[in-house]
């Protein structure tokens, strides 16, 4: 085929491919190119790694299904990055570069009063790493866009040119690998990988909570890498102090530079992320439908997306193109399984509200009645409206023991049952928590 014929086939293409997903089709599939077409294979080429590996791992079929679709052929396609593509650090550190997702980058992020510090404090650490906050905490409850701005972070890292050499891995990946370590006889390497970057970036260290011996590894880590100016940034799903049993040196240390909270979007931060998103998938969405996403979806960002998801997988399966209508129908019902998060702090909130206590009464080792029972109830709401685990829940009461919280559990379960005064309250206490 001449050049001309290849361009015109490959935008016939992409166009199928995004009718066959839109969840995973991108604005910037504009940008790809075609390296070569010939023999049944196409070749595509991609900006930079990240868009490649996005492409592997999402979009092979559809890509396989719509070539074949438009030419009539048998096509296997293959995802490249051209060596001229690519940027100068991924030149000179070809098998150091983190995975970055080419979603997560800070042109993506919405900003607004709920996450204003937690992003300009990435913006900065990106731009100049081990010169600003050190070590950098965020925090904040689930899909409130912490893993986003670590992506995004090292993104902007990696885009300076003093080629740091950055980590960035999941705390679990962290306790794994130093397991490992240990298995294989290889902690000398583990620690010198690990003490040697510029950058280590962790995310969801609250999973440190259990493994009393990776916080002792990453306390020593910890301390080679800021004693020698090396940044350092963290994300949990709560306060470094609200992490049950870490220790208290990680803790205090965790307080040593900046400690950012992420907050639940306001409805304006909402429609703009809804839009942002849609966007990003290069759809079109009305004003009014990103409303009515915003309004109905209020606690958990990653359920934005799943909304949007929703509309347009029924907008396929219907054939239709997307509208209000269309767009109430999609989360109407279904929607029951998109209900808000609830967290423990909402629970204590409504406890201490409605049985007039204080949260340090509920922390404390009182055992009148009249703490008690609403320590308790407390408990028992917890486990049952939230996905925290008994220890987690006793750590947030005044750092009680699973045994304890399972005891409450089983006793206020029992006086459901039997009780039709604490069924009534229990019932009542419950719909107070989910609207606030
Ligand atoms: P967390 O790590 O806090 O659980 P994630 O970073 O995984 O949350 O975010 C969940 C989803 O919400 C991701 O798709 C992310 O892109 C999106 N998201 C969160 N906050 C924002 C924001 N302010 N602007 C745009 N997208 C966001
Ligand atoms: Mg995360």
């Amino acid at each position: 085929m001449a050049p001309q014929e290849i361009a015109e086939v490959f935008t016939e293409i992409l166009e199928q491919a995004r009718r066959l997903d839109p969840v995973n089709s991108r604005s910037w599939f504009d940008e790809l190119g075609v390296v070569q077409f010939d023999g049944g294979l196409l070749e595509v080429s991609c900006p930079d790694d990240a868009t490649a590996r996005f492409l592997r791992d999402n979009c092979k079929s559809n890509f396989t299904q719509a070539a074949q679709q438009v030419t009539g052929h048998l096509v296997s396609v293959k995802f490249t990055v051209s060596e001229a593509r690519k940027t100068p650090g991924e030149l000179s550190r070809p098998n150091k570069t983190v995975k970055i997702h080419p979603d997560y980058t800070f042109d993506n992020f919405v900003v607004g009063p709920s996450n204003r510090l937690a992003h300009a404090s990435c913006v900065a650490v990106g731009h100049s790493p081990c010169n600003t906050y050190n070590p950098l905490f965020l925090y904040g409850s689930v899909g409130l866009g912490k893993t986003h701005l670590l992506h995004a972070v090292c993104y902007e890292a990696q885009r300076q040119p003093e080629n740091w050499a950055i980590q960035f891995l999941s705390c679990e990946e962290f306790i794994n690998r130093f397991i490992n370590a240990i298995e294989m006889g290889q902690l000398s390497d583990f620690q010198s990988e690990f003490r040697t970057v510029d950058m280590l970036v962790i995310d969801d260290v609250q999973f440190l909570r259990d493994h009393e011996q990776s916080q002792e590894e990453f306390f020593h880590t910890f301390n080679a890498l800021y004693n020698n100016r090396k940044q350092i940034i963290l994300s949990a799903d709560s306060a470094p102090g609200a992490i049950p049993s870490l220790e208290d040196r990680l803790i205090s240390r965790f307080k040593w530079g900046l400690v950012a909270r992420i907050d639940p979007p306001s409805y304006e931060t909402r429609v703009a992320i809804v839009k942002k998103k849609a966007h990003l998938r290069g759809l079109e969405l009305s004003e009014d439908i990103a409303e009515y996403i915003a309004k109905k979806i209020r606690a958990n960002i990653r359920e934005l997306e799943g909304a949007l998801t929703m509309i347009y997988a029924e907008a396929m399966a219907c054939g239709e193109t997307i509208n209000l209508a269309l767009a109430k129908r999609a989360l109407g019902d279904p929607a029951a399984s998109i209900t808000k998060q609830i967290t423990i702090t909402e629970i204590i909130d409504v406890i201490t509200h409605h049985f007039d206590v204080r949260l340090t009464d509920l922390q404390s080792k009182r055992r009148s009645q009249s703490i008690t029972m609403p320590r308790q109830i407390c408990m028992y709401l917890a486990r049952n409206l939230t996905r925290h685990s008994l220890e987690e829940i006793g750590g947030h009461l005044g750092g009680r023991d699973h045994t304890t919280v399972m005891h409450a559990c089983s006793k206020i379960a029992e006086m459901e049952k039997t009780d039709s005064k604490m069924r009534t309250r229990l019932g009542e206490l419950e719909k107070e928590i989910q609207k606030s």
